[in-house]
C-alpha cells in the first residue's frame, strides 16, 4: 500500500471508531469528535479552519486553502461524518471496529460516506503540505447531520453562514461504480437527485374506550385504510432528461431496454425483471414514489385512539413541486382525504447540475487517467445528499469518487444502510487520486 492510500486508510478506520451514529435526534451524532481528529489533520498544513456548532456536539469543519485569483471558480470538496445506526447482530464483523479483513476496511460509513470524507481530507493535506497554491479558493467541507435531513450541519451553515462553504463547484458522495462492458466501462457520476416531500398526515377520529368499539370512529382504522391506499397508489411513470442515458447503459437486451424507454411498457417491463434491486432503482428514478414508514399516536391497548400521525416519505421527479404532492395525496386518498391534516416535514424540489463545464471535463480527463477507455455517465439518484443545498445555493454539484472495478454496482448499493458495510482498499487509492487529480488539472 502506497503511503497515501494509507493514510485514506488509517483515518477512515477511526472514523468509522469514532461511531457518530445519527438516530434523527438532537442528541445524536457526536460529529465533533470527527471533526477534531479531521481538524488535528489538518491543522499545521496552509490551510484556514472554521468550526460550526449549532447544536452541541454537533460540530462541522470548514478547510480552506484561498485561491491566488479571486476571479477563478471555486471547489468545495464536501464528506458527512455522521452514519446511520445499525444493528451489529446482523453483520460478521463489529461495525465499528473499522477491520481490515481481506483487503477490505470494515464498519458503518465505509461507503456511506466515510471513506469519501477521509479520502479528500487527505487529498486536502497532500496538496497544502506541497505548496499547492489553487487558481480559486479550495474547501473541505466536514459536515454533520445528512443522514437526518441536514438540520444541524450543511442546512444550517448555508442559513447562516453562506461564504463559508460558497463555491461554484461541489464534489460530494457518491458517484465512481463502474458499469456496462468491462473493455469500455461507464462511471457514474450522480448529476440529479430527486426531491424530497416528507409530509406527515394527521388523522382524526373519535377517541373511546376499548371496549366498546361498535360504532366507533377510531384513527387507526382510518390510517389503515389510508396507508392501504397510498401503497396501492401507482402515477403514472414520467421520463426526466436523464432516464434514456441511464437506460441505456445498463447493456440490457434490446427487448428489455425499449420496453423501459416506453412509458405505456416501463411499469410490465419492471415488474417482471428478475433482478430486484435494479428493478427498484429504476422504478424510483421513473416515479413518484410513497412509503408510509412511521404510525404515531396515543397508544394503549383500552383506548380507541383520537388522533394518528402517519410519517410518509413521499420522493418527487424533476419538474414536480409541493402542489404537485397535493395533487397526488387527493388522488391517491380520495374522500378519505377529508380526514387528513397534511404537515410538510420537508419539501426539497429534485435538482439536476448541467454537464457542459470545466469541472465536468476534469473529472473525465482524471477518471481516463486511471481507465483509458472509461466513459462518464450521468445518473439521477433516489435518494438526497448535501448535493441538493449546495444546488440551491447555486454550485454545480456532482456525486463523484472512482471505485475498483472489481466492485459491483448491486453489492455496492446494498451496503448504502445495510449489513456488513465495507470498502476496499484499491477503492480508497483511486477516490484519493481521482481528487488530487481534478483539484490540480482545474485549479493548478
Ligand atoms: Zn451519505
Amino acid at each position: 500500500m502506497d503511503a497515501l492510500t494509507g493514510e485514506t486508510v488509517e483515518l477512515l478506520q477511526t472514523l468509522i471508531r469514532n461511531q457518530c451514529v445519527n438516530d434523527g435526534t438532537a442528541a445524536s451524532g457526536h460529529e465533533i469528535r470527527s471533526a477534531d481528529v479531521l481538524q488535528s489533520y489538518l491543522e499545521g498544513a496552509a490551510v484556514d479552519i472554521e468550526r460550526f456548532e449549532p447544536t452541541p456536539g454537533r460540530s462541522s469543519l470548514v478547510v480552506r486553502i484561498e485561491g491566488s485569483d479571486p476571479n477563478a471558480p471555486s471547489v468545495c470538496l464536501m464528506g458527512h461524518t455522521d452514519v446511520v445506526p445499525v444493528n451489529p447482530d446482523t453483520w460478521d464483523r463489529d461495525p465499528f471496529g473499522g477491520e481490515i479483513v481481506d483487503g477490505e476496511v470494515w464498519g458503518r460509513g465505509a461507503v456511506d460516506m466515510l471513506n469519501i470524507t477521509s479520502s479528500m481530507a487527505v487529498a486536502m493535506r497532500q496538496l497544502s503540505t506541497n505548496g499547492f497554491r489553487p487558481k480559486g479558493d479550495l474547501i473541505y467541507f466536514a459536515v454533520a447531520d445528512e443522514e437526518s435531513g441536514s438540520k444541524h450541519g450543511a442546512q444550517w451553515v448555508a442559513d447562516h453562514a453562506p461564504e463559508a462553504i460558497r463555491c461554484d463547484y461541489l464534489l460530494t458522495e457518491s458517484g465512481g461504480i463502474h458499469t456496462g462492458d468491462a473493455d469500455v466501462p461507464f462511471i457514474g457520476i450522480n448529476t440529479g437527485e430527486k426531491g424530497v416531500a416528507w409530509r406527515k398526515l394527521r388523522i382524526h377520529g373519535t377517541p373511546g374506550h376499548g371496549s366498546a368499539p361498535f360504532r366507533s370512529d377510531n384513527a387507526l382504522v382510518k390510517a389503515a385504510a389510508i396507508i392501504q391506499k397510498l401503497a396501492a397508489y401507482q402515477p403514472a411513470p414520467r421520463f426526466h432528461e436523464l432516464w434514456r442515458e441511464e437506460v441505456e447503459s445498463l447493456g440490457l437486451d434490446d427487448e428489455t431496454t425499449n420496453g423501459l424507454l416506453d412509458e405505456k411498457r416501463l411499469d410490465d417491463v419492471l415488474a417482471s425483471m428478475s433482478h430486484t434491486g435494479t428493478a427498484r432503482r429504476l422504478h424510483a428514478c421513473s416515479h413518484t414514489t410513497f412509503s408510509c414508514n412511521v404510525v404515531e399516536g396515543p397508544m394503549k391497548t383500552n383506548i380507541i385512539p383520537g388522533v394518528i400521525d402517519l410519517g410518509v416519505d413521499i420522493r418527487t421527479l424533476p419538474g414536480e413541486d409541493a402542489s404537485d404532492v397535493e395533487a397526488h395525496l387527493h388522488a391517491a386518498l380520495g374522500s378519505l382525504a377529508d380526514d387528513v391534516d397534511v404537515e410538510i416535514v420537508m419539501n426539497d424540489v429534485a435538482s439536476i447540475s448541467r454537464t457542459d463545464n470545466p469541472m465536468w471535463d476534469a473529472l473525465q480527463r482524471a477518471i481516463n487517467a486511471r481507465f483509458p477507455s472509461a466513459r462518464l455517465r450521468q445518473q439521477l439518484v433516489a435518494g438526497f445528499t448535501d448535493a441538493r443545498i449546495f444546488r440551491r445555493m447555486g454550485s454545480i454539484a456532482y456525486g463523484a469518487g472512482l471505485f475498483s472495478p472489481d466492485l459491483q454496482a448491486a453489492d455496492y448499493a446494498a451496503r448504502f444502510h445495510g449489513n456488513n458495510e465495507r470498502i476496499d482498499i484499491e477503492s480508497l487509492r483511486l477516490t484519493t487520486q481521482l481528487w488530487l487529480d481534478v483539484v490540480r488539472d482545474l485549479m493548478g
